[in-house]
């Protein structure tokens, strides 16, 4: 390598980052290593690997080559030290508030998150005994800075929240999860890193479902947590005792042994190698086509959700888009921001005649797929009231944003023309 060398295009690294040629067979493409483990060289050689002292494999729970070629990739486009892949997106949040909290710990979380995560808070972390605070999205920074305990562990959000696409402001929380002494967590699904990258705005940990448009085509389920390297956990070290204090007599803490990426060595060590949250290789494979084509795919995606966006804003059918590439969006100048190549491929409408007007919709639809799913190259859509939403109440959707007639678009890579003739006919079956 050349001293200074320019660092190459997010496009050159989505094919190439974290690759590694095998020596003896110099397959081109990533193989899948379908293995439940690997060979010792010697009783020595097995002592070493289970002491820590190797760098081989032992185990594919939590180390397989495959796997650790997409958890390299997708910290080198986040701008992390380390990345780990795992089974689904909801793995990938529940590994990493298993590895910053515990029992009688608290978080501080964003209102507007995907209803999977907010299943997951209020159902069975609460159950474990982790208090999740919500904060609401009008807080000031003093009203933020006033939730923050001696438990408290860590900063929860989102960069584009699903499905209301409320752009976060994450170099404001970022600074505010570091005054509060803990790190900040975004899952950063819905932009994917082409369109952002939140380590760069001041975020710690970075969460992906790459179930959606990471690997993109709809096929497979996986999740990646992203440690960005960048939270001091030595200067807030009563509060991470398993990052900083020695595991067991003698040894040393993982600050000592891997200094800023101490989070993701815990994580993979430890989180991944306990519970199990283990994605197959034959998965990590097609996450990985999938990530070669990133670019150019969300580029489409962006494209098209914008012409859609366009076309459904002045239909007297549609009462509201959700869209913040849109001018009139309250969240355009948050967008123009932190999104500059584009605002997602999400785009949510409530149509004007509510529930009825929503099921005529979704009955009409011949092109787009109404199903639950996003990031697909095919155009999806769900009625979110009847479905991701049902069990909440009335009372609680309204709270949520979740109006009667909301209906969430994933806009997928067909031509622009032949979905809008879709939405055509369906909001005229659905009517004013
Ligand atoms: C889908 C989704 C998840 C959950 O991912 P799975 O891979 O389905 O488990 C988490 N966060 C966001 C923002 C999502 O859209």
């Amino acid at each position: 390598m050349v001293e200074h060398e320019r660092r190459q295009d997010f496009e050159t690294r989505q094919i190439h980052a974290g690759a590694r040629i095998d020596s003896d067979v110099h397959s081109r493409v990533t193989p899948i290593y379908q293995t439940a483990g690997y060979l010792f060289e010697s009783f020595d050689d097995g002592e070493d690997l289970f002491a820590g002292r190797s760098a081989r494999r032992a185990y594919s729970r939590n180390d397989n080559p495959t796997n650790a070629v997409a958890g390299r990739r997708l910290a080198d486009l986040e701008g992390g030290v380390d990345g780990i892949v795992v089974a689904s997106g909801q793995a990938a949040i529940a590994a990493t508030l298993f590895a910053l909290a515990q029992a009688g710990d608290h978080i501080l979380v964003t209102q507007s998150l995907y209803e999977g995560t907010r299943e997951m808070f209020r159902g069975t972390l609460r159950r474990q005994g982790l208090d999740v605070e919500y904060v609401p999205d009008a807080a000031t920074d003093q009203e933020w800075m006033s939730r923050f305990r001696a438990t408290t562990k860590a900063v929860y959000t989102e960069t584009l929240p699903n499905p209301l696409n409320q752009v976060t402001d994450i170099a404001r929380l970022a600074r505010l999860a570091h005054a509060g002494g803990v790190p900040l967590v975004v899952d950063n699904t819905v932009p994917t890193p082409y369109l952002q990258r939140p380590i760069e705005h001041g975020a710690d940990i970075v969460i992906h479902s790459t179930s959606k448009w990471l690997a993109g085509h709809g096929a497979v389920l996986g999740g990646a947590v992203v440690d960005g390297g960048t939270f001091d956990w030595t200067a807030n070290a009563a509060r991470f005792p398993q990052l900083t204090e020695a595991p067991r007599a003698g040894a040393p803490s993982f600050t000592e042994r891997f200094g800023p990426a101490a989070f993701g060595a815990y994580l993979r060590s430890v989180i991944v190698l306990e519970y199990g949250p283990t994605v197959p290789p034959t998965s990590t494979f097609l996450l990985l086509t999938g990530i070669e084509t990133l670019s150019l795919r969300m580029e489409r995606h962006v494209a098209n959700a914008g012409r859609v966006a366009e076309w459904l804003e002045p239909r007297s059918e549609v009462a509201r888009v959700h869209y913040p590439g849109l001018a009139s969006s309250p969240f355009h100048d948050l967008a123009q921001r932190y999104l500059p190549l584009g605002a997602g491929s999400i785009v949510s409408i409530e149509l004007a005649g509510g529930r009825p007007a929503a099921r005529r919709f979704i009955d009409a639809l011949r092109l787009i797929s109404p199903m639950t799913h996003i990031g697909d190259v095919r155009t999806l859509a769900i009625h979110l009231g009847s479905t991701i939403h049902a069990k909440l109440t009335e009372r609680e959707r309204l709270d949520a944003g979740i109006t009667p007639g909301l209906i969430r678009l994933s806009i997928g890579l067909e031509s622009a023309r032949d979905i809008v003739d879709d939405l055509e006919r369906a909001l005229a079956a659905a009517g004013d």
